[in-house]
């Protein structure tokens, strides 16, 4: 038997399910899917981050004694190769959005495909409410996840010891040029090793509460993309914290990962459409929107966070909050455009994070804001940028300006030298606009 490991948001070696399930004769590959990578642009950060971590993840597994097969092709062509090589089956860990789904199940008419849970802590299976339905609220879906703090429950994998690898053409690796990408700068931290990034942040635990929500301040762990693409495993994160008396705000944070993972799969229409069933009638202003992506709405927060966002491909979970109601309240623009430009930019892309965190944004998700409890960008920028140390940091033209001024409402504007666009909507009338529209949305039949 020569088994395949498919290495795909799993670039570890460290607490890995297919390293400890696999058996005997291996070839670990990895592919870079033709059908995604054709649809990026040349500049895509995520492709320079994918591309270095597979290179690590293939010297350590020579470390072990194995090697990494890298592909440029579809997945389909390569099982197709692959068992006529002779190759019978192949292990790799869950993904359950839309094109992941309907990739596996290309896959499985070629190859039989034995899917461990290893990009998450629980399998959505094993939680379900006394009726046997999934939940669709956090707090008791958090209740109910309280057995992992029992130590057994979530054991490490240990990487299996009778392994062999097969024969194979290793040595053979496409370059990002290749495959149509140019290297992206990328940001430091994501250079740096994540399980020391993980030990060091353990030190500042005690102060995640009081300062995840202050853009400036550095207070939360940065995990996010390395959980993304699992140079990290979600348990190792959990086990570490868990041993701290003061982690729970950060594993609550964790179980919202685990949560939104948990809907999608539950309700994987959330993909496409509102969760709630309510008609939002979005006004959809294609200007505005241009404007909101670049960061030319008039409301300096909001474009700071974009401007950061398209030169960085990052964006601190306030900021998100804040640009996301924006857009889907203020503008009235349907969360799904919101949520394809997220997922073109953010390096820490994750289709379930996204998705929910966008229809908690609008109003359209099963646990979300409530409609009428609109944020007011300046408000929040006063309160969690106030001396507008990131403002600045991102808009350093606007370094003259008296922070307050930040945060009054066509208070930048008014210095004409510094020639900042005009607000796109005025907050007060898009705020009534937003709630007039959205009690018209049907909430009493959801
Ligand atoms: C509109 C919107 C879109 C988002 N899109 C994504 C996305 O595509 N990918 C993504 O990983 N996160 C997304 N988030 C959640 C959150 O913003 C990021 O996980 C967080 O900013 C990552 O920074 P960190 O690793 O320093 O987080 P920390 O505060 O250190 O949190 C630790 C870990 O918990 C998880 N986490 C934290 N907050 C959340 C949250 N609100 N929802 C889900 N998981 C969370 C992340 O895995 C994170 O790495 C989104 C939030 C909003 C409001």
């Amino acid at each position: 038997m020569r088994q395949i490991l498919w290495f795909r948001r799993d670039l570890r070696v460290k607490d890995n399910a297919i390293l400890a399930h696999a058996q005997g004769e291996v070839l670990p590959i990895f592919i870079f899917d033709t059908n995604i990578l054709n649809k990026l642009p040349s500049n895509d950060k995520r492709v320079t981050f994918i591309y270095q971590s597979v290179l690590k993840l293939k010297k350590e597994l020579q470390n072990l004694g194995l090697d990494l097969a890298i592909f440029y092709d579809e997945p389909q062509t390569v099982f197709k190769n692959l068992k006529t090589a002779g190759f019978t089956s192949a292990l790799c860990s869950v993904d359950y959005d839309h094109y992941a789904k309907e990739r596996d199940k290309k896959i499985e008419k070629i190859l039989p495909l034995q899917r461990f849970t290893d990009s998450f802590l629980i399998h959505p299976k094993e939680v379900l409410n006394k009726s046997h339905l999934p939940y669709k609220v956090f707090t008791p879906f958090y209740n109910a996840l309280h057995y992992l703090w029992e130590a057994h429950n979530i054991k490490a994998f240990e990487c299996s010891k009778n392994l062999s690898l097969t024969h194979f053409d290793y040595p053979n690796i496409p370059t990002l040029q290749e495959m149509g990408f140019t290297k992206q700068l990328l940001p430091d931290f994501l250079m740096q090793n994540p399980h020391e990034l993980l030990k060091n942040f353990t030190q500042s635990l005690n102060d995640y509460s009081q300062k995840r929500d202050f853009i400036a301040l550095n207070g939360t762990s940065q995990m996010s993309v390395f959980l993304r693409f699992g140079l990290i495993s979600p348990k190792e994160v959990f086990n570490t914290m868990r041993s701290y008396p003061q982690s729970q705000a950060y594993i609550r944070q964790l179980f919202f990962r685990e949560f939104y993972n948990y809907l999608l799969y539950h309700f994987p229409k959330t993909q496409f459409e509102n969760q709630k069933p309510i008609e939002v009638e979005w006004n959809n202003n294609k200007e505005h929107f241009k404007k909101w992506c670049k960061g030319e709405t008039g409301v300096p927060i909001v474009d700071a966070a974009m401007q950061h966002l398209n030169t960085t491909g990052l964006m601190h979970n306030r900021l998100r909050m804040i640009v996301a109601s924006y857009l889907t309240k203020n503008l009235l623009i349907n969360w799904q455009w919101g949520e394809a430009y997220f997922a073109e930019k953010l390096l820490d892309y994750e289709a379930s994070s996204n998705i929910a965190s966008w229809q908690w944004a609008a109003s359209t998700g099963s646990d979300a804001v409530p409609y009428f409890r609109i944020f007011n960008p300046y408000l929040q920028s006063a309160k969690f940028d106030k001396e507008g140390v990131f403002i600045t940091l991102v808009l350093p033209w606007l370094k003259e300006v008296d922070a307050k001024r930040l945060h009054k409402e066509n208070a930048t504007q008014s210095d004409l030298f510094l020639n900042y666009p005009q607000q796109i909507v005025s907050i007060a009338q898009s705020r009534s606009r937003a709630i007039e529209t959205f009690k018209k949305a049907h909430y009493e039949n959801a």
